[in-house]
């Protein structure tokens, strides 16, 4: 999941799927602890680095600064989606049917507010639970769909929510969440991630599979083997989206990778993380802060380096 990302982070990005890569849980492994309890990102997961394509200053609010943002009801149902889908193939294939998906969605929405108590401030204003009976209704079409899509009595997967991380040659660490991985009987690997929201148009396309091509890369610096496919699977349209990387697609998100690296770790240096609006800031939490509306960021919190001078 993850995001998506140059590919812009959308509601339905990576963090939405319930990956555990959003702000809350990405910004942790990925900062390394500095002055005045400050944290300096020390490794890059699709959903951060989407972040920083999209708007530097997102980056720095989500990653540096943690600031807190509030849960939005699409991104908890593709939590929830996730979750259920991820469940159903605990059950034998045989009994994977749309039913018994449906049935998961209950418990499922009972375990994430347990664990995310802060999730039942989405529905503190509906007292009489229409609104949320009608957000359980959305989580039970795309469940729905998805078997219009795919065949879980036909599938077998490797691996369900498969956290990854590598270090490349030069020290950068990516690491990221992969939601499916099935294995060919030949060993032919693919890579799968469910969206809960609609098919890019076709000239977006390659933006969406920024994430994948990511996770591709990971698999194969771990593994040393690159995915034979990758498959956006695309709930809230009902479309999939599929596409076949090859060694030189990979090299060139690593070299990518790089220059985005270089970049974030000169704006943490330097403390200059410029804002970037564009359509998507009407989804960003940090308005108030952000100096295109108006706001101010809170003091930068980490040691500022002058322009001109090295590290010593
Ligand atoms: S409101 Fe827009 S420009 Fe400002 S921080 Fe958010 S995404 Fe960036």
């Amino acid at each position: 999941m993850d995001s998506s990302i140059d590919e812009a982070v959308t509601p339905d990005a990576p963090d939405a799927a319930g990956t555990g890569t959003g702000p809350a849980a990405g910004g942790g492994p990925e900062r390394a602890a500095g002055e005045r309890g400050a944290l300096a990102p020390v490794s890059l997961s699709p959903s951060r680095a989407g972040d920083f394509m999209q708007c530097p200053l997102l980056y720095r609010f989500r990653v540096i600064d943690r600031l807190p943002e509030k849960p939005s009801e699409a991104a908890t149902r593709g939590t929830l989606v996730h979750a259920v889908l991820e469940r159903l193939f605990d059950a034998p294939a045989g009994e994977r049917t749309a039913p018994r998906a449906k049935a998961l969605i209950p418990g499922q929405w009972d375990r994430l507010r347990e664990s995310r108590p802060e999730l039942t401030e989405l529905f503190a204003d509906d007292p009489e639970g229409e609104r949320l009976a009608g957000w359980l209704a959305e989580a039970e079409r795309l469940v729905e769909r998805w078997f219009t899509l795919e065949d879980p009595t036909r599938l077998e997967p490797a691996e369900r929510e498969l956290f990854v991380e590598t270090e490349l040659d030069s020290g950068l660490r990516l690491r990221g969440i992969i939601d499916r991985v099935d294995v060919a009987p030949t060993g032919e690997v693919r890579i799968v991630d469910y969206k809960t929201g609609k098919a890019p148009r076709p000239e977006y396309a390659e933006g969406a599979l920024f994430q994948m091509k990511f996770y591709a890369l990971v698999v194969w610096r771990l593994k040393g083997v690159v995915p034979r496919r990758l498959q956006l699977v695309y709930l809230g349209s009902g479309d999939v989206l599929t596409y076949d990387p090859v060694p030189a697609d990979l090299e060139r998100v690593e070299r990518r990778l790089h220059a985005l690296w270089e970049a974030i770790r000169q704006a943490t240096e330097s403390g200059d993380w410029r804002p970037r609006p564009t359509k998507l800031c009407g989804w960003c939490d940090h308005r108030a802060h952000c100096p295109e509306f108006g706001g101010t960021p809170p003091p930068y919190p980490l040691p500022v380096r002058a322009p001109g001078s090295r590290a010593g």
